[in-house]
């Protein structure tokens, strides 16, 4: 078993009285090249400075954008990269003059750990659009502009108080750990574009987005479809929470549901055609693109104009609607369905998930990062 990282900043920071440069070693799973298997390396945490949090990670889900990122589908994946933001872990120590949390707490890191903190955008709590340049969770720049940040997929993590989100206790930790992605990137949109009960919500792709888009809608009262090319997640979508299935591949499936959606939430990771998906809005509804498949795909303006229809992105969410989220699962025991895994099978999971076969978020287990 791995043996807890030695921890001195907090005793040394007000005698030194400045941020401490020294590192720690922490065992990690990451890429070092475009397409490579992921595996164990050693990264360096930095020790505490007076607001930094140092957590055991306890669980990390698998996003699909960590796939693409250590694939490198979207061309600016820095090697090598340890992956992870959908991470839930207990806090272990403090800096001098972090006060959030305790010791032994139960937090969440999703996909932001640091930013300007006093741009427009970090002001409005919009964090990911920080205007001096976010500091994301893995494969991004500290807010020095130097040190690079490495994800999840390791046994512990130092980040500042303020970029912690506090899980309620009710939730299971495994199950709460896809919220810090899947949950604040499908219930952001949601709110942003006003889901209401009665509400005709079409979620496209049930993978791990998919099902918390799912579950999100149907707790806000809407009557959710689930469109899907994968008729065997038929069951999964009812139990779920959607009233309505269509397996999508199947000749004429759409056919009926022309002009049906008010709002249209597309979490797909592959490249796809979002014509026949614009055709299927009501006058006046929104399709809400939140999956990043790579590439561009083509748009016929007539399936805007007429109907006035709108397009649509949503990018995460920031750490106050976050905790938000967060406190809105708590208060209706929403939480992710998840398979647990060792790391040692990540890149077996990485393979289900690029064949859609995902029920509904892999989710590593941390303390096999000590076996
Ligand atoms: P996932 O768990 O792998 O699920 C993706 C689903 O897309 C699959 O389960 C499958 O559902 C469907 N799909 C896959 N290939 C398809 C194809 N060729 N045609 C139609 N449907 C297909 O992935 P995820 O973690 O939910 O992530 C989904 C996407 O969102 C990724 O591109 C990811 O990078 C992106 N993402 C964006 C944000 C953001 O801020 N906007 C945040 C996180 C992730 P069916 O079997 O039901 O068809
Ligand atoms: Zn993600
Ligand atoms: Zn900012």
């Amino acid at each position: 078993m791995w043996v807890h990282i030695r921890r001195v900043a907090q005793e040394t920071y007000p005698i030194m009285g400045s941020a401490l440069a020294m590192t720690q070693e922490t065992p990690a799973y990451g890429a070092r090249r475009a397409k490579a298997p992921v595996g164990p390396m050693t990264i360096e945490r930095r020790d505490l400075r007076p607001h930094d949090v140092e957590i055991e990670i306890l669980y990390c889900g698998i996003c699909h954008s960590d796939v693409h990122k250590v694939n490198d589908d979207w061309g600016n994946t820095q090697f090598p990269v340890v992956p992870g933001h959908e991470i839930v872990g207990r806090v272990a120590s403090q800096g001098a003059r972090a006060s959030r949390f305790r010791e032994g707490d139960l937090v969440g890191v999703g996909c932001i750990v640091d930013s300007c903190r006093t741009c427009p955008e970090c002001r409005a709590g919009h964090e990911m659009f920080c205007e001096k340049g976010v500091t994301f969770t893995f494969d991004s720049l500290e807010q020095d502009k130097k040190a690079r940040t490495y994800g999840g997929y390791s046994a512990n993590m130092v980040v500042d108080e303020r970029y912690m989100l506090r899980i309620p206790t009710a939730l299971d930790p495994a199950r709460a750990a896809p919220l810090m992605c899947a949950g604040i990137t499908t219930y952001s949109p949601l709110r942003q574009f006003g889901c209401k009960a009665g509400d005709k919500v079409g979620v496209v792709g049930l993978g791990g987005l998919g099902h918390m888009a799912v579950k999100f809608a149907a707790s806000m009262g809407a009557e959710v479809a689930v469109l899907s090319t994968s008729r065997d997640k038929e069951k999964d979508a009812d139990r779920l929470g959607a009233n309505r299935f269509v397996a999508t591949r199947e000749p004429g499936a759409l056919d009926d549901l022309a002009k049906t959606f008010d709002l249209i939430l597309d979490t797909v990771s592959s490249p796809h055609d979002l014509n026949q998906e614009l055709a299927l809005l009501r006058n006046f509804g929104t399709l809400v693109l939140v999956g990043l498949p790579p590439g561009s795909t083509p748009l016929n303006p007539e399936m805007l104009l007429f109907g006035n229809r709108r397009l649509a992105g949503s990018n995460i969410g920031g750490i106050p609607e976050t905790q938000e989220m967060l406190d809105y699962c708590g208060e209706h025991e929403i939480v992710a369905d998840v398979e647990v895994i060792p790391i040692q099978k990540v890149n077996d999971a990485y393979a289900s998930m690029q064949r859609g076969d995902v029920r509904y978020r892999f989710v590593i287990d941390c303390a096999s990062l000590g076996a």
